[in-house]
């Protein structure tokens, strides 16, 4: 069975929310100009590349990222894509033929672009889920919903899309590399740095289909 990767490498050239500090992925030692041994220090935002959303990023009294029950990381998923949308809401979605069944659903958007071009500029103009959207998911029990790019809400509003899906315990993968994956069914593997009480977490996500 093939292995997607859909998780974004992390480097210093990774785009990051204006405001955050750039991602400092340094060696601190390296064989290679003599030292005994390499060695690496990272210093960056947890919502790093391609991470997870726990409830208490926007739930005071929400969970953390190591709480979140692992069934919910790994297991069927639906990739929907909708490449000529410019804000997903609640008719996007119901337009999109989504299996009744779907728990985990990803959306691949035009931003999966950007990946392909190996762009590192940060786009505000990025397609996100908006508010109604996110009621919609809620509604048909899904579990975990991913986007391709650093945010499940829109850049000037990210709070409401957020709230509903995180108070709902919904998990938000963001920050995935779709470009190169089909729409469909997958068996999809997502799991996030066992951070304490954290609010997001890095995580390395891949898709798995019988072919
Ligand atoms: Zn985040």
């Amino acid at each position: 069975m093939p292995i997607y990767d859909i998780t974004l490498t992390i480097s210093n050239d990774l785009p990051v929310w204006p405001g955050d500090q750039p991602v400092q992925l340094e060696r601190t030692q390296d064989m290679r100009h003599g030292d005994l041994y390499t060695l690496s220090h990272l210093n960056a935002t947890v919502h790093l590349g391609t991470h997870l959303d726990a409830p208490r990023h926007f739930v005071r009294d929400g969970y953390g990222v190591d709480q979140i029950d692992l069934r919910k990381l790994i297991g069927p998923c639906y990739v929907v894509d909708l490449p000529d949308v410019d804000h997903i809401d609640a008719q996007t979605l119901e337009q999109a033929n989504i299996p009744a069944h779907t728990t985990r659903l990803l959306c691949r958007t035009r931003n999966s672009r950007y990946w392909a071009q190996a762009d590192r500029v940060f786009h505000t103009n990025f397609v996100a889920i908006e508010p109604s959207g996110a009621e919609w998911i809620v509604q048909r029990d899904i579990q975990l919903v991913g986007i391709d790019y650093f945010s499940v809400g829109a850049y000037d509003s990210v709070i409401p899309t957020h709230e509903i899906l995180l108070r709902n315990n919904i998990v938000a993968v963001e920050g995935l590399d779709l470009s190169r994956i089909e729409p469909g069914e997958y068996q999809l593997i997502c799991l996030p740095l066992k951070l304490k009480d954290c609010d997001g977490a890095p995580v390395r996500a891949v898709l798995m289909r019988e072919e």
